[in-house]
């Protein structure tokens, strides 16, 4: 059997190894490698890949949110509503930019931001609502739209998870996470579902306005050379990650297939377990993309199986072990522990599988064979 990986960016590698190897050549040969060709190419088959009108190419997935924030002119003291059962990074910009950030629970089925607790959430002072498509499932957007239509809220999708799985509406209607808010940014990191070989970011939005003015964000707040109109940062995607990139977004269908498929393979091994809660798919199956395989263990010694997946050579994670309202530098008295119950269990009892595009079956039963053996002790 291959030796099990979290993530197995090397297999998946020599699958497209015959086009990345010149592509990255050809960059190093014609040297463009800021602002070349290849990233405006990228960034064009990336819109017709997601049907949005502007993609915005940045330096990270961290950057892109914070870009979202700054280019919608979120003012110091404005508040931010957001999950707090993510990674930090979005709360993280949320602070940087002075913003208020108020963290609420999520749901514990899909693990996304609860639709009632960013009712209960709302003040005079709310400005905006970041959704975060967690394990590469997008929430629930039709209501989240519905609420910030009807307070007057933007809505920043935190996508870094998510790209290209289906959100469908209840009147049939789809489109990609990520198209649906005003704005919304995406993740480029290598273990990805559409990752680089190094870092990278972008920002989508169907508004004119909005693109344009994030286009001068990303650049030192130029719209005219050397005039500088707003304040600005440097955040650019490099044309070697544009070009991978460019190479993997023909295969990130047939990437999240895959991903799609071990999952069902993990659920269809795991789901008769009363101890073990597979993921939960909320709407259509291609809502979700499965950046992660999360199970939920209930009254299992999460720690003992750790220890023993480790033991036999399977790797695993926890994402998250500790809710961002109880981060030392999120810590708000405001809190109410009352107002996480979620969140606070999930901590516990979630566990991540081994999930990339590159396991096979007998990597599979194994690691299911391996969870029952513990489970039934
Ligand atoms: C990865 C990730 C980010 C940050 O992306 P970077 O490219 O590492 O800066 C932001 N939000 C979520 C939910 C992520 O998973």
């Amino acid at each position: 059997m291959k030796k099990i990986q979290m993530v197995d960016l090397k297999g998946q590698y020599k699958g497209i190894k015959d086009a990345v190897n010149p592509a990255i050549q050809e960059i190093i040969e014609n040297t463009s490698f800021i602002n070349g060709p290849k990233v405006h190419e990228f960034q064009k088959n990336l819109e017709n890949y997601l049907g949005v009108k502007h993609v915005i190419p940045c330096a990270n997935g961290t950057d892109a949110l914070q870009i979202a924030m700054m280019g919608l002119g979120l003012k110091p003291g404005d508040e931010v509503i957001t999950a707090d059962f993510t990674f930090a990074a979005t709360v993280e910009v949320i602070a940087l930019l002075q913003l208020t950030p108020v963290l609420v629970d999520v749901n514990p089925d899909d693990f996304n931001i609860d639709v009632e607790a960013i009712k209960k959430a709302i003040t005079p002072k709310t400005k905006a609502i970041v959704p975060v498509h967690l394990f590469g499932q997008s929430a629930n957007m039709e209501a989240i739209m519905d609420i910030a239509k009807e307070h007057n809220l933007f809505v920043i999708e935190d996508n870094a998870q998510a790209i290209g799985a289906t959100y469908t509406f209840s009147n049939g209607q789809k489109a990609k996470a990520g198209t649906i808010g005003d704005v919304a940014s995406t993740s480029f990191f290598p273990s990805k579902n559409l990752g680089g070989y190094g870092d990278g970011g972008a920002i989508f939005t169907n508004n004119d306005e909005l693109a344009h003015t994030i286009r001068g964000i990303v650049n030192h707040g130029m719209y005219e050379r050397y005039h500088h109109d707003v304040v600005g940062v440097n955040s650019r995607l490099d044309s070697i990650q544009a070009a991978v990139l460019d190479i993997k977004l023909k295969h990130l269908d047939g990437y999240n297939k895959a991903r799609r498929e071990a999952a069902n393979k993990y659920t269809e091994a795991l789901k008769g377990l009363d101890k073990i809660t597979t993921p939960f798919e909320y709407g259509a199956p291609d809502n979700h993309v499965y950046h992660q395989y999360t199970l939920k263990l209930n009254g299992v010694d999460r720690d003992g199986l750790v220890k023993f997946l480790n033991k036999n050579d399977i790797p695993c994670g926890v994402y998250y072990p500790i809710p961002l309202h109880k981060q030392k530098a999120y810590e708000d008295s405001r809190y109410n522990e009352a107002d996480f119950v979620v969140t606070n269990q999930l901590i516990k009892d979630v566990i991540s599988l081994p999930m990339h595009t590159e396991l096979d079956d007998e990597q599979i039963t194994f690691i299911t064979s391996k969870i029952i053996e513990f489970i039934n002790g």
